[in-house]
């Protein structure tokens, strides 16, 4: 096999890349790729609360209609169906995959709540569940003979023919620490290269997620879909340092944490969607004249708090708050992306032999506003099943590689701004706006 032909060709090693890796057979060789200087550093790795399951049956309806009003009923309901009736498999496939949630004295899962949930349905590892999966997914990728892993390595176009008969041959990726640009060629190839925080100033993503894959679609004509719907984070810790800030979780709140304005009251209610705690927050800011409010986690009980927010108790310790003595400050921050590449039920994008999945993918179920702990598990279950349609296809071969004029891609810097510049016009646009 040529070194530089695969049969997959996997941009992102997110819960989404890893997933999809995971899924093919052995005999089809996957490459996967990470523009980061390290296979952890992705968001997936910093998903605190944990992942949705659908208990049983009798929990089906209210599920489902969480999902839909947190979505303002924007969702695709057919996605919606087939996540949550996914949800089950895909975590018993997760727990033999070795991860581990947490569970009761008599070995049953244990179930935690997060804001727009009417009941407990999230399956938890203390506040690191994303970080669990992912290292886990990680692990088990390393082992297997036929994914290969690079680093330092980012996409910056793909190899395609335009147009309504389009159809993708790869991708062009750029060496991070050479600068030298390779041409990939795949009979598949999957973007899954997570969401766009890092244009924002506020956001708790990774700072090198600038949705790349993004304009890379929109630069070839693949469809893209609901590019404003970006969600905003409620809870995050104030704090005026550089960098990405950090999360606190929503299961603080659902396990009875509340938001304190100036003169020391509540002022809504914390379990509500995040878009609408959010909006409340920012209107007590204005009222109060301040650039945060106040997050009481006393009463989450010390219990709970070391036990089940370990690492957000720490986090605070270090920023100088002892979260059992005293409220914190808190201000809402950029935290998902709901809009994206528009893919169906198989991760299929607009163009041939191209998929996504995970947060740059937009496949409806999120609607205008994720439910919480939706979208490890909505990544997990599009890229699997982006890798049965891959798997089906197998042997489908790209019949030609054509060679791609390098000379657009000289100038990296302005490519990069042209790509942020394209990104911030879309989820910026007005007219997707209510
Ligand atoms: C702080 C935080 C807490 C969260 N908590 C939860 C939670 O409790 N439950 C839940 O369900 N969801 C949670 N989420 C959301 C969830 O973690 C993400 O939506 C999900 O992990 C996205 O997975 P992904 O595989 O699509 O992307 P990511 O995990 O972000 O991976 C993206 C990958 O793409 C790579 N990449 C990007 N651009 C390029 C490029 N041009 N070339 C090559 N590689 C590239 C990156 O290096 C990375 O490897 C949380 C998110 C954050 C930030």
């Amino acid at each position: 096999m040529d070194k530089n032909y695969y049969d997959v060709l996997i941009v992102g090693c997110g819960v989404a890349g890893l997933c999809c890796a995971l899924n093919l057979p052995e005999d089809m060789q996957a490459l996967i790729l990470t523009k980061a200087a390290a296979f952890d550093e992705s968001d997936s790795f910093l998903a605190q609360g944990g992942i949705c399951m659908l208990r049983g049956e009798e929990d089906f309806n209210a599920y489902f209609e969480d999902t839909l009003r947190a979505g303002h009923y924007e969702n695709d309901e057919t996605a919606v169906r087939l996540m949550i009736e996914s949800s089950p498999a895909m975590i018993a496939e997760l727990v033999q995959d070795g991860v581990e949630f947490a569970r009761d004295d008599k070995g049953n899962f244990r179930f935690t709540r997060e804001g727009g949930h009417s009941k407990p349905r999230i399956l938890f590892h203390d506040d690191v569940t994303g970080k669990e999966i992912t290292s886990k997914l990680l692990a088990l990728a390393r082992t297997k003979r036929n994914i290969i892993f690079r680093e330092n390595a980012e996409l910056i176009d793909i190899i395609c023919r335009k147009g309504r008969d389009g159809e993708c041959f790869g991708g062009i990726v750029r060496d991070t620490v050479s600068g030298e640009l390779e041409d990939i060629y795949a009979d598949f190839t999957l973007l899954a290269t997570g969401g766009v925080g890092g244009l924002y100033e506020h956001s708790t993503n990774f700072r090198h997620l600038t949705g790349d894959a993004l304009a890379i679609a929109l630069e070839n004509g693949v469809e893209v879909e609901h590019l404003n719907y970006v969600q905003i984070h409620p809870t995050t810790f104030y704090s005026k340092k550089d960098g990405r800030r950090f999360l606190i979780s929503e299961s603080v709140r659902g396990e009875g944490a509340v938001l304190l304005g100036k003169d020391g009251k509540r002022f809504c209610n914390e379990l509500l969607p995040r878009d609408i705690v959010t909006g409340e927050i920012r209107a007590q800011m204005k009222r109060d004249g301040t650039d945060h409010v106040m997050l009481d986690m006393r009463p989450v009980g010390e219990k709970t708090l070391k036990e089940h927010f370990p690492t957000i108790y720490a986090h605070c310790l270090e920023e100088g708050y002892d979260a059992l003595k005293e409220p914190i400050p808190v201000v809402p921050a950029q935290h998902y992306f709901m809009g994206g590449i528009k893919v169906d039920t198989e991760g299929r994008t607009s163009m041939r032999r191209l998929f996504a999945a995970g947060e740059t993918a937009c496949n409806g179920v999120h609607g205008k506003n994720r439910l919480a702990s939706n979208s490890l598990l909505e990544s997990l279950i599009w890229a699997k099943r982006a890798a049965s349609e891959m798997t089906r296809r197998q042997g489908e071969h790209i019949a030609q590689k054509p060679v791609p004029d390098h000379t657009k891609y000289r100038d990296y810097r302005a490519l990069k701004e042209q790509y942020a510049r394209i990104i911030r016009e879309e989820t910026e646009r007005e007219e997707y706006c209510d």
